[in-house]
C-alpha cells in the first residue's frame, strides 16, 4: 500500500513509469567529529547497504552538528522530501547528546520510561556504583511518542517515530550498535511495513584495467541497458562494476540476461564475479583448492598477512608471514643471498625471486607472495623511483617475478601491492 502512495505522490504509476519507484529515503548523521573529520561516517555505508536490497534507497545523506537547530533543520527539510527518515547519533547520556530532548520537542510529546530498557540497563550496570546508573537511567527516559527500539549492545535505545504519514528512526551512533538495532529491531518493523520491490544488483571486479579502457569496451552494453544501470566502482587497481535493476518492472530474467552479457563482454578482463575483497577471494580459492599460503613481505610490512588474519577461517590455508623489512632479515631468515642484495639491490626482481623460494622452503608452502619496493615519499631513484615494486608468486614449482609502478601514499601502496599481487597470482593459476 505503501509502495502505491509513494509513487502516486510523485505523479506516476504504482507500475513505475519513471526510471526507479522503490521508495526513497534520507539519512540524517549528527555528530561534530563528523564534520571535523574525526570520525569517518561508516553508519550511512552500512544501512545503504542493508536498505537497499529492501528497496529501500538512499536518496541524500547529511550529515549534521549535534546543534538544535541543524536537527530540527534537516528533519524539516528532508521530510519535504521524503516520507522516511533515518538519523544516527547523539543519543548518549553526555551532555553534548541532545538528539532525544530535540525529537521529544520536535514531536510535540511527553516522556515515558520504559521498563525493558531499564532492566537491560540494570543488567549491563549491575557491578557498577550507583552514580554511573543515575545517568544511565535517563536513557530509559523515552518520548511517550515513540516506539523503543531495542538496543542489545549498548546503553542508548533506539527510537521510532511515526507521525502523519511520515516515519523516523533514531538510533545512536556507535557502529556496532547501529548494526545491532537495524537488525534486531528496526528491519522487522520495516519488512511488513513498506512492501516494496527488492533491489536486484550483482557485482564483479576487473584488476589492473584502466575505468576508461573498461567504459570503452562496455559503450555497446552499456547503450542497450533498459531498466537497469551500470556503476564504475574503482579503487586502487581495482574496478568494481556493479549492474542494479533500477526499474522494478524489470523481471528477474531480463535481469539475468544482462548480467550473463556483461560478463561476456568483459570476458577475461573479469577478476572475479562476486564482490569480494582481494583477501576473501584468496582465501577462497585456496580453501576451495586445498593449498595453503604464505606471504614474505618487505614494503608491505604484513599488511598482505593482515589482511588475510582478518578473516575467519584464514589458519586452514594461511601458513604465516615474514615480515622481512630490513636486510638481514632477508638473508637470514629468508636466505637472500647477500651477493643478490649486493649487486641488484634489496628492490630487484632478483631479491623478490630469492625472497620467494627461501619462503615456500621455510613455510612449505603451495603458494607463496614475496613483496619488495619503494613506498616513499623517499628513498626513489631514477631508474628505480617511488612506487616501484617487484612481486614475486610461487605456485607448486611455477614461479612468476613482475615489476610494477604503483601510486598513491604508503597505505595506498600496500593496497595495491595486494591487488596488484592477486592479480599476478591470478594469472598463474
Ligand atoms: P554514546 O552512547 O556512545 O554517546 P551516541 O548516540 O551519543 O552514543 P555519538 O556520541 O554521536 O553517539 O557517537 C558515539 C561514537 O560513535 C563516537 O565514537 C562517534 O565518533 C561514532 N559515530 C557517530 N556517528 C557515526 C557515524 N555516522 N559513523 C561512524 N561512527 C560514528
Ligand atoms: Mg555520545
Amino acid at each position: 500500500m505503501f509502495f502505491i502512495r509513494v509513487c502516486v505522490k510523485k505523479g506516476l504509476t504504482p507500475c513505475g513509469f519513471r526510471y526507479f519507484c522503490g521508495m526513497d529515503i534520507e539519512i540524517i548523521t549528527i555528530g561534530d567529529e563528523l564534520l571535523i573529520g574525526q570520525t569517518i561516517d561508516t553508519n550511512s555505508v552500512y544501512l545503504a547497504q542493508v536498505l537497499a536490497p529492501m528497496g529501500l534507497n538512499i536518496s541524500r545523506k547529511t550529515a549534521i552538528k549535534d546543534q538544535k537547530d541543524a536537527i530540527i533543520g534537516s528533519l524539516n527539510e528532508s521530510f519535504k522530501r521524503v516520507d522516511f527518515v533515518i538519523l544516527t547519533g547523539g543519543l548518549g547520556p553526555t551532555n553534548d547528546d541532545i538528539t532525544k530532548s530535540v525529537l521529544q520537542s520536535y514531536f510535540q510529546c511527553g516522556s515515558r520510561i520504559d521498563e525493558s530498557v531499564l532492566e537491560h540497563l540494570r543488567l549491563i550496570f549491575k557491578n557498577r556504583g550507583p552514580e554511573l546508573f543515575e545517568i544511565n537511567k535517563m536513557q530509559a527516559t523515552l518520548p511517550d511518542c515513540c516506539k523503543t527500539l531495542f538496543n542489545s549492545q549498548g546503553t542508548a535505545p533506539g527510537m521510532w517515530f511515526m507521525k502523519e504519514g511520515k516515519y523516523l528512526a533514531a538510533m545512536p551512533g556507535v557502529p556496532g550498535e547501529v548494526r545491532a538495532i537495524t537488525e534486531e529491531s528496526l528491519i522487522p518493523i520495516l519488512a511488513p511495513l513498506f512492501k516494496l520491490p527488492p533491489a536486484l544488483h550483482r557485482t564483479l571486479s576487473t584488476a589492473l584495467i584502466p575505468e576508461s579502457i573498461i567504459a570503452q569496451k562496455l559503450q555497446n552494453f552499456e547503450s542497450t541497458l533498459n531498466g537497469c544501470g551500470l556503476a564504475y566502482l574503482p579503487s586502487h587497481n581495482v574496478v568494481k562494476l556493479r549492474l542494479s535493476r533500477k526499474n522494478p518492472e524489470l523481471s528477474e530474467q531480463k535481469f539475468k540476461a544482462y548480467w550473463q552479457q556483461l560478463i561476456e563482454t568483459l570476458g577475461d578482463w573479469i577478476f572475479c564475479e562476486d564482490d569480494l575483497s582481494m583477501s576473501e577471494w584468496l582465501l577462497n580459492l585456496t580453501l576451495d583448492k586445498n593449498l595453503t599460503f604464505a606471504t614474505a613481505e618487505s614494503c608491505t610490512g604484513g599488511y598482505i598477512g593482515n589482511q588475510i588474519v582478518q578473516l575467519s577461517g584464514a589458519s586452514q590455508a594461511y601458513l604465516g608471514t615474514v615480515t622481512a623489512y630490513h636486510n638481514n632479515i632477508k638473508e637470514e631468515v629468508l636466505g637472500v643471498k647477500k651477493s643478490t642484495l649486493n649487486s641488484h639491490g634489496a628492490v630487484s626482481s632478483e631479491t623478490a625471486l630469492e625472497m620467494v623460494e627461501g619462503l615456500c622452503r621455510l613455510f612449505r608452502a603451495d603458494i607463496g607472495i614475496a613483496t619488495t619496493g619503494i613506498a616513499g615519499p623517499s628513498g626513489g631513484t631514477a631508474d628505480k623511483p617511488v612506487g616501484t615494486i617487484f612481486i614475486a608468486i610461487k605456485f607448486r614449482d611455477k614461479i612468476s617475478v613482475k615489476q610494477y609502478t604503483l601510486r598513491g601514499g604508503r597505505l595506498d601502496f600496500m593496497i595495491r601491492a595486494m591487488n596488484t599481487a592477486m592479480k599476478q597470482l591470478k594469472e598463474m593459476i
